[in-house]
């Protein structure tokens, strides 16, 4: 089945009771049992609810993996994630990373015991030199954010098998439509659902894709003991956002790739960040892992003193200015003060991350209005 059929119909099938064609918003706590322990499969809605078991088959499906399991957020998946590990191991991650990420990493999970090392992962030469035999995990994310980085995840993986480290893939800015990491090796795929997948800017929640049983049943083990679940009605309300999700995504794609290239053609801007343009250094990569470039741009103006920046962006009508993306309708955002000010100044220009970078969640509104809109700005 190809990806738009499997959106629509995943997970989803008549409701065994009604014959209701949507799945229905089982709002409940618990089941009845005829004699202790015989039930339908379903005893509390921690474990298992039917509205949240569509959606998860639904996910596994779109990311060609086998089991699938949501969470309350986007974080909450990152955390059940991180609880697969024990003090002592290491993580090697990606320089460029979700400022969430790095921020649970460092100030959650390293006074516990467990070493972080943040590379670049453009460069192979720099995980390779990262492992040692305490390396448990690396993390990747591509796309980054919001640098849009691209990582060449099969590299990744190929290397990692030989040491028998798990490969995690944060999939939130590419969306199952563009890439399927399990099929490039990757162990774990994880979701911001909050973007892309819900798309309609309404539900925070998280998931994580796996192939292999065991690796599942840790997870859903995890999931149940910690209790980082989504609600019954965000279920639905995701089930519903993800029908149209290839639909979405051509347009942000299409739309994305024009403001780029306006963008790039303006007086006033310096550069444009958009792996869709051949001189993007991860244009390649982008072409062999991905089946488009996505809907994210980033760039920097001319005159990158803050109030340049700051009234530009107040100036944006239609986009708006907000922290998040993914959704149908446009963003701005101002990274180095809003989604990554949990990383310290010097990290961000480590990873040669500008005060003044301007991040645009391109949504699908008519292009002509958006770029409108940035012209105007822009002055
Ligand atoms: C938003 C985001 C997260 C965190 O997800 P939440 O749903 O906000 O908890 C993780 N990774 C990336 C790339 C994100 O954009």
């Amino acid at each position: 089945m190809k990806i738009g059929t499997k959106a629509i119909h995943a997970g989803v099938n008549p409701d065994p009771t009604t014959g209701a064609v949507m799945t229905p918003i089982y709002q409940t706590t618990t089941y009845a049992q005829k004699t202790p322990g015989d039930h339908k499969g379903y005893e509390y809605s921690r474990t298992h609810n039917p509205t949240r078991d569509a959606l998860e088959k639904n996910l596994a499906a779109l990311e060609n993996g086998k089991h699938g399991l949501a969470f309350s957020s986007g974080m909450a998946a990152t955390d059940t994630i991180a609880k697969l590990l024990e003090p002592g191991d290491e993580v090697i991650s990606t320089n460029d990373l979700y400022g969430g990420t790095y921020r649970i990493f460092t100030k959650v999970y390293e006074p516990l015991g467990i070493k972080f090392q943040f590379v670049d992962m453009d460069n192979l030469e720099d995980i390779s030199s990262a492992i040692s035999p305490k390396t448990k995990m690396i993390w990747v994310e591509t796309p980054t954010n919001p640098l849009l980085k691209v990582i060449d995840i099969r590299s990744v993986t190929e290397l990692a098998s030989q040491h028998g480290i798990l490969v995690v893939v944060d999939n939130t800015f590419a969306t199952p439509y563009l890439q399927n990491p399990l099929d490039i090796g990757a162990d774990m795929v994880l979701h911001s659902v909050t973007k892309y997948l819900g798309g309609h800017s309404d539900v925070v929640m998280g998931a994580i894709v796996v192939k292999d049983d065991e690796l599942a049943e840790r997870l859903s083990f995890l999931q149940n003991s910690c209790g980082g679940i989504p609600s019954p009605n965000d279920c639905f309300l995701v089930l519903r956002g993800i029908k149209t999700l290839h639909i979405r995504l051509e347009r942000h794609c299409q739309n994305a790739m024009k403001v780029a290239e306006f963008l790039k053609g303006h007086s006033k801007v310096d550069r444009v960040i958009y792996p869709g343009f051949k001189e993007h250094p991860g244009h390649e990569i982008a072409k062999k892992q991905m089946r488009g470039f996505g809907g994210m741009v980033s760039f920097v103006l001319q005159d990158e003193s803050q109030d340049s920046v700051f009234s530009v962006l107040e100036r944006l009508k239609l986009f708006t200015l907000a922290e998040s993306l993914g959704g149908v309708e446009s963003l701005a955002g101002h990274p180095s003060t809003m989604t990554h000010a949990s990383i310290p100044k010097e990290e961000r220009e480590k990873a040669g991350l500008p005060d003044s970078l301007i991040r645009l969640s391109v949504g699908i509104e008519d292009v002509d209005d958006l770029i409108a809109d940035l012209n105007q700005a822009l002055g």
